[in-house]
């Protein structure tokens, strides 16, 4: 008897577990497009697109490799509009042995689908997720009994593992783990900003176009100027461009900012190893590649590499070791609402404006404008968790739960108690002025502090300090912070706090 195949939107690759055995003759995949998980957040018109055009492409792709495809492409009037709806109604016409299925990325989805076998009245197989380098039960291995957990030494395991950038006797190339000093350079428009990989829609990617634009209209973004890959060969091309334009200058400039470049040296993978038009290693290889033939130096190629395997592993082995109550933590108590410009972009502040307006635009901004820049505000104006959290899930393309979350609650609003760094990444407007240009455009003032137009970041800054003293203020790597604190005049701590405070009375003004 048939089995019933069940691929998500982020599954999309020919070596998914849920495939492996699988015979064409007989089993039925499925694929659907469905408004439970299309609008369960406010996703950017872009993600749709992509997601959608993305899975017409792969299962496009599988119906020409000979499998029997039963494709529910979105529309509002479709009886099922939940994936186990879909799946029920397949089953009933088609009554298989069993429903087969990898691990989703999402606690929420998961939580669902485990429960399947029950209302489907059917057995469901969810097999692991091999697309990764360090399965859910390895990561907990190597969690178990350790004090704390860092990404540096986890990171080196997977080097260790997979022998990327690895000696022959099993040291790091170059000598070094890591070579972030290197990384914190200011662009100054030299070398120039590569231009970024475009596709051209074609007509399965104009038509999710028009169907988002005409049933997902109120939300967050626009479909104008949609540029992305939504197939593996595209994604390819993607990473060859990355390769030989970007990646040269990727290490030096990983920090920086600019005022006019959305990308910068940035790969602008993500969306493809997320939805798994790209393979990791595939992706790493190609950069390893690149060092050891020349075309790049050992900084740039180190660090890239270590976000993929190393970070992008490490924040989702956190993920699944700390569900579900991880998504609930708030260590710090914030109360505040997300300010309504994070939706508009319409803000005086130039740098949060123009994340906020790339955001809108591209449905990417960069790590440094994520952590940097709209985290780092949502952070010293003490944001609820949950309500940046939405936010970031639903605004870029690259967003799933699994690595938005403990990116955002951890390493951003430092939500967890330090999982995702030993010290919150909190800085005031000069670190911003540091790292980009957006400071001599913007209507604030970054030297000042207490003024009506001082830059909002350094009193909230010194206000988030002060107010989380008794979290922070024994932690090492903060003593300094707090010793310039202490030294400042108490009138001039009055003046801060008392701006901090305003600033935070008036949000939505700023
Ligand atoms: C608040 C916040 C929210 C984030 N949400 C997401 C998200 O929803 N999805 C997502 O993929 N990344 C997320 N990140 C991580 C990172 O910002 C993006 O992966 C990166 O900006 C994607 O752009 P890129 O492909 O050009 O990355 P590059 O700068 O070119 O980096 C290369 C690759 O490394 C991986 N990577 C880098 N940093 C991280 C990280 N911290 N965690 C996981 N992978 C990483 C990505 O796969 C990325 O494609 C978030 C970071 C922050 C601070
Ligand atoms: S002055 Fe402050 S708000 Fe303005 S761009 Fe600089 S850091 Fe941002």
């Amino acid at each position: 008897m048939a089995n019933l195949i069940l691929i998500l939107g982020d599954q999309l690759s020919p070596n998914l577990s849920a495939l492996n055995d699988a015979d064409p003759d007989k089993d039925l995949i499925v694929m659907a497009e469905v408004r439970d998980e299309a609008s369960y957040a406010n996703h950017h018109k872009k993600k749709l697109v992509f997601i959608f055009s993305a899975m017409r492409h792969f299962a496009r792709e599988l119906e020409s490799q000979g499998w029997h495809v039963i494709y529910q492409a979105y529309h509002p009037g479709n009886a099922a509009q939940s994936l186990e709806q879909v799946v029920r109604h397949v089953a009933r016409e088609h009554q298989p042995e069993r429903v087969i299925t990898t691990e989703c990325g999402e606690w929420r989805l998961h939580q669902q689908i485990c429960q399947w076998h029950k209302s489907l009245g059917l057995p469901v197989e969810i097999r692991t997720d091999t697309r990764f380098l360090c399965t859910k039960a390895a990561f907990a291995h190597w969690a178990e009994g350790k004090k704390q957990l860092r990404m540096e030494f986890f990171y080196r395991e997977m080097r260790r593992k997979t022998g990327l950038l690895m000696t022959e006797d099993a040291r790091p190339e170059g000598g070094d783990w890591n070579y972030d000093a290197n990384n914190r350079k200011k662009w100054n428009g030299q070398p120039s900003a590569p231009p970024p990989f475009l596709v051209e829609p074609d007509d399965i990617t104009r038509n999710v176009i028009d169907l988002v634009n005409e049933h997902f209209p109120d939300h967050f973004g626009t479909t104008g100027d949609f540029c992305y890959a939504v197939t593996a060969d595209q994604a390819r091309q993607a990473l060859a461009h990355f390769i030989d334009v970007a990646l040269p200058g990727f290490g030096d400039y990983q920090d920086a900012m600019s005022d006019n470049e959305d990308w910068l040296f940035h790969s602008v993978l993500s969306p493809y190893l997320n939805t798994g038009l790209l393979d990791p290693l595939e992706v790493c290889d190609a950069a390893a590649r690149a060092w050891y033939s020349g075309q790049a130096p050992l900084n740039a190629v180190e660090g890239f590499i270590r976000q993929i395997i190393g970070w992008r592993e490490f924040v989702r082995g956190i993920y699944w070791l700390l569900m579900p109550d991880y998504a609930h933590e708030n260590r710090l108590n914030n109360t505040r609402d997300l300010p309504w410009f994070y939706w508009t972009g319409e803000t005086r502040m130039r740098c949060m404006h123009r994340a906020i307006d790339a955001t809108h635009r591209n449905a990417y901004a960069h790590h440094i404008q994520r952590l940097m820049v709209t985290g780092n505000f949502a952070l010293l104006a003490g944001v609820r968790p949950e309500a940046i959290c939405d936010w970031y899930l639903a605004v870029y393309l690259d967003a799933f739960d699994w690595v938005e979350l403990p990116n955002t609650l951890g390493m951003v609003m430092h939500a967890d108690g330090g999982y995702l760094g030993s010290k919150p990444y909190a800085a005031s407007g000069k670190y911003i002025q540091r790292m980009s240009d957006h400071c001599q455009n913007c209507h604030y003032r970054v030297q000042e502090t207490t003024s009506e137009r001082a830059c909002p970041f350094n009193s909230l800054y010194w206000h988030f300090l002060d107010r989380h003293r008794d979290a922070f203020a024994a932690n090492p790597r903060m003593t300094m912070m707090y010793r310039n604190w202490d030294r400042q005049k108490p009138e001039k701590q009055e003046a801060l706090l008392a701006r901090a405070q305003w600033l935070l009375d008036n949000l939505d003004q700023l």
